[in-house]
């Protein structure tokens, strides 16, 4: 049984690629890659991942090609979508709890909790600074998140050099909170290993009505100008 299993093993090792590269035959393909498929579609190119919470559809380039089916472009939830109260209660910790005068990042986790059945969140910063944090990879809520979110400094709009680092070869969504004490913004991107592609938080939940998607805001800006 052993050494079935083994063969098995290899085979699954020796046809399933790590990237791929496919044509697409229906607005939702399974993702069979375990990395992430580069899919050419009726509307362009779209980057697929799959995760047991998701499944990203990602567009790398809009175009039409005639002929084929279009992807579905978005995240498909495969839990019940985030509650609001998840980043009412984010965005409020993130206010109450950070000092305007003597500001230091934090970092927030948003994970599936299996014990309770649904959506849970925990503060992980690790060495906190004004414009600086690390996640504490030590804890067990570290692997099982799926979005991690940290503070900014206010007027730091765009996620850091830094943050590129910490952020690629990973596959989760990713996030910063800007200005939390005067009109809150946020800006989120999903890492999917070596790709970091901005998306709207509509993709995500819905965020408190004084919240404002800088993601959104731009692309809208961009569409009148
Ligand atoms: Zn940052």
């Amino acid at each position: 049984m052993e050494q079935l299993f083994g063969l098995d093993a290899v085979q699954f090792a020796s046809s399933t690629p790590f990237i791929g590269h496919r044509v697409a035959k229906g607005r939702f393909d399974p993702v069979e890659a375990i990395l992430y498929e580069y899919v050419l579609a009726g509307n362009g190119v779209v980057l697929k991942a799959h995760r047991d919470e998701f499944t990203i559809s990602a567009p790398l380039a809009y175009r039409e090609i005639k002929g084929l089916p279009e992807a579905f472009v978005g995240i498909k939830w495969h839990k019940p979508r985030i509650p609001g109260r998840i980043w009412d209660e984010i965005c409020q910790h993130a206010t109450i709890h950070n000092s305007k005068d003597n500001f230091k990042e934090e970092l927030y986790l948003i994970y599936w909790g299996k014990v309770s059945d649904s959506w849970q969140w925990c503060t992980s910063g690790r060495d906190r600074k004004w414009a600086s944090t690390i996640a504490d990879d030590k804890m067990p809520e570290y692997s099982e998140a799926c979005i991690e979110v940290h503070t900014h400094p206010a007027g730091a709009y765009q996620f850091s050099k830094a943050d590129d680092g910490d952020e690629s070869g990973k596959f989760r969504i990713f996030g910063i909170i800007v200005d939390v004490h005067d009109k809150p913004k946020v800006r989120f991107r999903c890492g999917i290993y070596d790709h970091l592609i901005p998306i709207p938080f509509s993709w995500i939940g819905q965020l408190p009505s004084t919240v404002v998607d800088l993601n959104e805001v731009e692309a809208l800006l961009q569409m009148m100008l």
